[in-house]
């Protein structure tokens, strides 16, 4: 007999997860689907190469569904400071600080996988939330209110909601028949995780270059996640490096600052595409994190957004349909969803493709802009607190979980 669910959540990465968790107290019966299997942590193992910048707002929803005190146990480092500048010597830079805004930290570097096993952990103890994995979907036959999912270990399911968690690539979302608007920026980048001569920092610097961003994300020791975006050709030629004339390559290029860098534990590179789902929602089934949006990773903004769908979901579904004679899986609830994080995530997006344009530019109108830019957003109080707030996550309409 096929199992019935209210929510089947395709994908429990840390967005798709995050929501499971904050549908804990309501009467739905959730189940989450996931391919991966994850490796458990070991705190004597090297750093993974992915990471994330996770903002204040992301640090309450996580802290909210019960998932943070799992992220601080495994590993993580707070950053209380945040530096930009540009490549020449003259140019301006600018130092925010969380001490200026009465905060203890500005936000957190962590390693997605800790971030994702917390919140497995977390979800594993509710009882309205089944984890299904690892398993992959062979098929899906979408049908508003009663969706049908085939699983690969033969299993069949049914969902009044189908939500799509399962990334940029999602199948669910192109199941459902609901396309995107993409294109590719003309950058990739190369991440690194490194070992450097400084002990543990709290500070996270962005170098603007004519070629795109250098970016310094702190870990715990004297460990380091390096960010160098360039063109897709020379981003390639970097990563065929070995470790060794890798290392050379950055200590050349990085600005000093960064110190001696002692290993190059790994190496990785990635595409940046921006894509935007031309809608999140129609019945029975809604789009959140990748599978709505990717955006360029500069400002480290794509987990933190999607979070905030989850959060912003979440809040709908147990609220919403409540106050309303409509199904909790209709258009007309998730359309109030819709609504609230399309436009949100649309102008984080836009403004991201306004840093992209104006700083990967050697244009030289282009340069004295940026340049008065960096100076007034240093010393304008207005400005920098809109910068930071915006860093933080703290703009816009946010779900109570994240005030
Ligand atoms: C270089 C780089 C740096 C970044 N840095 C930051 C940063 O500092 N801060 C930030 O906020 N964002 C950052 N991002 C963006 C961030 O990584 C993504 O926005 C985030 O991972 C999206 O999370 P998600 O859960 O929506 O999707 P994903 O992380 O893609 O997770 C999807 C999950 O679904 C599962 N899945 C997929 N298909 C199926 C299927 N058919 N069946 C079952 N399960 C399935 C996958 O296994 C996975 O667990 C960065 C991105 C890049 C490329």
């Amino acid at each position: 007999m096929n199992e019935k669910y209210d929510v089947i959540i395709i994908g429990g990465g840390m967005v798709g997860g995050t929501l499971a968790c904050a549908l804990a107290d309501s009467d739905l019966r959730v189940a989450v689907i996931e391919r991966a299997e994850l490796t458990p942590f070991d705190p004597d193992s090297e750093h993974d190469l992915r990471v994330s910048a996770l903002s204040i707002a992301s640090e309450r929803i996580l802290n909210h569904v019960g998932a943070w005190d799992g992220i601080v146990a495994r590993r993580v480092c707070a950053y209380r400071r945040m530096k930009v500048w540009e490549e020449s010597e003259t140019a301006a830079s600018t130092l925010f600080t969380s001490d200026d805004i009465g905060y203890t930290h500005l936000g957190h570097i962590v390693e997605n996988r800790i971030v994702q096993l917390a919140i497995i952990e977390r979800l594993k103890q509710l009882d309205n939330v089944d984890l299904i994995a690892p398993v992959d979907i062979t098929a899906i036959d979408y049908s508003p209110g009663s969706s049908l999912i085939e699983l690969s270990d033969g299993r069949q399911l049914i969902a009044k909601l189908l939500v799509a968690a399962d990334g940029g690539e999602s199948k669910v979302r192109s199941a459902v028949g609901i396309g995107v608007h993409r294109w590719d920026y003309e950058q990739h980048a190369l991440v690194a995780s490194v070992t450097t001569e400084y002990g543990q920092q709290d500070i996270t610097w962005q170098q603007f270059t004519p070629t795109g961003p250098l970016a310094y994300l702190p870990l715990t020791g004297n460990n380091a996640s390096l960010v160098w975006y360039n063109t897709p050709e020379n981003i390639a030629r970097l990563k065929s490096l070995s470790h060794e004339h890798l290392l050379e390559a950055i200590q050349h290029k990085f600005p000093a600052c960064l110190g001696n860098v002692n290993h190059c534990l790994s190496v990785g590179s990635f595409p940046l595409r921006r894509q935007h789902a031309l809608a999140y929602q129609k019945d029975g089934v809604v789009l959140i994190g990748d599978a709505a949006h990717m955006i360029h990773p500069l400002a480290g903004q794509g987990v933190n957004i999607g979070l905030l769908d989850a959060a912003v979901l979440a809040e709908v579904l147990t609220g919403q349909s409540a106050q309303t004679d409509n199904e909790f899986w209709s258009s007309h609830v998730l359309a109030v969803y819709e609504k609230r994080r399309k436009q949100h995530n649309l102008s984080i997006m836009q403004t991201m493709d306004a840093f992209y344009r104006v700083f990967s530019n050697d244009h030289l109108p282009l340069k004295v802009l940026r340049n008065v830019g960096l100076r007034v957003a240093g010393k304008l109080t207005p400005a920098r607190n809109k910068v930071m707030s915006f860093a933080m996550g703290l703009e816009g309409d946010l779900p109570a979980i994240a005030r």
